[in-house]
């Protein structure tokens, strides 16, 4: 059965590369009927925090992206570490290495000063028949494991195919510091291990430690997960995506007024692809998803496209939803969702609003105090005339039956009784039951403010 595992460090919020391998390790476990787990890599006890524990997982909530099992956190497997590195020293595939932390530059610098890459010399590696050196007083050793030195890691990877490494060309890498603490590479392998992963999917910048992980799954006997390496998302300007492109956090995308849907949508295009789909749901994502379609180049971000196609699901929200959601960014404008009907007033607003704060800001109209027209604008659009049909009119609506058919039909026979074309009852109403020139249909908008308020907002102008 298929086993995937997304495993941040919690040094900072969820971001979107994070995000975006969450997502594909989610689709891939959820497309084979697999389970996906969640695992968090707090072995950094300098830069990780409790906060950034709590926003990746609030940003795999908001997602969508629960798993199925974890959390669970590295820290809470201490022992379990330890355990393995002592196992691998009875087995003579781990070795105490003695040497200080400036002896082993110092045979860096002198690997650097013959052309090779840097590298610790093996003084301590035990061979048969070798004489190891006096251990060293008052001197706490770190463990080493005992990397393969001839022949060659490879694996064929899910996104980028073959892959290989000479094993020279891989150190006998610390697997525990001198006071026991297990080092990054190990832990990954130890828990891939236990937790029975079969399918990794992460950035590339860990390519270069697969070929370390593999190496010591091996001598630890235990199966080789397939491995896929997803390239980085650039910024539009073709760098590698960082706060200067703008947010970067996922929950930020949910500030701003992003629909999960759109936002997965959106992100599992980004770096996969199927036939010449952009729109999907997450269900027809998750029966379509597999990693021959993950690209092999980096992905570039796109803000256009992002708002493309959350728009898109904007529009094909459920009203009732959608004003629901909408209400608290009504208030925070400090709008009031109550003084109207919100669930119109979206179904009105959202064709046009790519994004939930944009819809907000248009639903203010409604919502939001009244501002009158200015000075400028009522001589500019309430001439006389103007004020005239706007009186017509004002008189015709009392008895009026409020939709917005009968407005419309009302509009129009005034537009013929005064010789008028549309834009010119049009704007005056606007300007004197909104204040402005710019609105959504006209006669929508009177229908959703009602009709008292539109009578008393015109008795005022003519
Ligand atoms: N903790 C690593 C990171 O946040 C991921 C390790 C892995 O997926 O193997 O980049």
């Amino acid at each position: 059965p298929v086993r995937t595992r997304f495993a941040p460090s919690p040094t900072g919020f969820l971001h979107l590369g994070g995000a975006r391998t969450a997502l594909f390790s989610w689709a891939f476990a959820r497309h084979y009927g697999g389970t996906f787990i969640l695992r968090v890599e707090d072995t950094d006890l300098e830069r990780s925090t409790p906060e950034a524990v709590q926003a990746i997982l609030d940003g795999m909530t908001w997602l969508g992206l629960t798993p199925d099992e974890g959390p669970f956190f590295q820290m809470q497997h201490m022992d379990r570490y330890r355990e393995v590195v002592a196992q691998m020293l009875s087995a003579g595939t781990a070795y105490h290495c003695y040497s200080s932390p400036d002896e082993v530059e110092a045979m860096r610098e002198r690997a650097r000063a013959a052309g090779q890459k840097p590298r610790y010399d093996g003084t301590w590696r035990p061979e048969l028949g070798k004489k190891l050196p006096p251990i060293p007083a008052d001197r706490k050793p770190v463990v080493r494991f005992k990397s393969p030195q001839d022949g060659a890691t490879a694996w064929v990877d899910m996104v980028k195919g073959p892959i290989s490494f000479d094993n020279t060309e891989l150190d006998d890498l610390v697997i525990a510091r001198p006071d026991g603490t297990p080092t990054y590479n190990f832990c990954v392998v130890v828990d891939d291990w236990d937790m029975r992963i079969t399918h990794v999917l992460r950035g590339d910048d860990h390519v270069n430690n697969t070929p370390r992980q593999i190496t010591i799954l091996r001598a630890l006997g235990a199966p080789i997960p397939e491995y896929g390496h997803v390239p980085m998302i650039l910024g539009p300007d073709g760098e590698k995506l960082s706060k200067r492109h703008g947010a970067v956090s996922v929950m930020e995308y949910d500030r701003d007024g992003y629909l999960p849907e759109g936002m997965i949508n959106y992100l599992a295009r980004l770096g996969w692809s199927h036939g010449d789909d952009e729109l999907f749901t997450r269900e027809q994502l998750v029966a379509w998803f597999d990693p021959q379609h993950l690209s092999k180049s980096a992905a570039q971000w796109d803000p256009k496209k992002l708002n493309w196609v959350n728009a898109h699901y904007i529009k094909h929200y459920d009203d009732q939803m959608l004003a629901k959601i909408v209400a608290p960014r009504v208030t925070a404008r400090g709008g009031d969702p109550q003084r109207t009907d919100l669930v119109a007033v979206v179904k009105l607003l959202k064709d046009r609003a790519e994004t939930l704060e944009q819809l907000a800001e248009a639903a203010m109209l409604f919502c939001g105090t009244f501002t009158p027209a200015n000075d400028d604008l009522r001589a500019q659009h309430l001439t006389e005339p103007a004020r005239q049909v706007l009186g017509d009119f004002a008189k015709q609506a009392e008895a009026l039956a409020w939709d917005r058919d009968k407005i419309a039909a009302l509009i129009k026979s005034l537009l013929a009784a005064h010789g008028l074309k549309m834009p010119q009852l049009a704007i005056p109403l606007r300007v004197a039951v909104a204040g402005t020139t710019q609105t959504p249909a006209i006669d929508a908008v009177l229908e959703i403010l009602g009709k008292q308020t539109v009578l008393a907002r015109i008795a005022t102008v003519v």
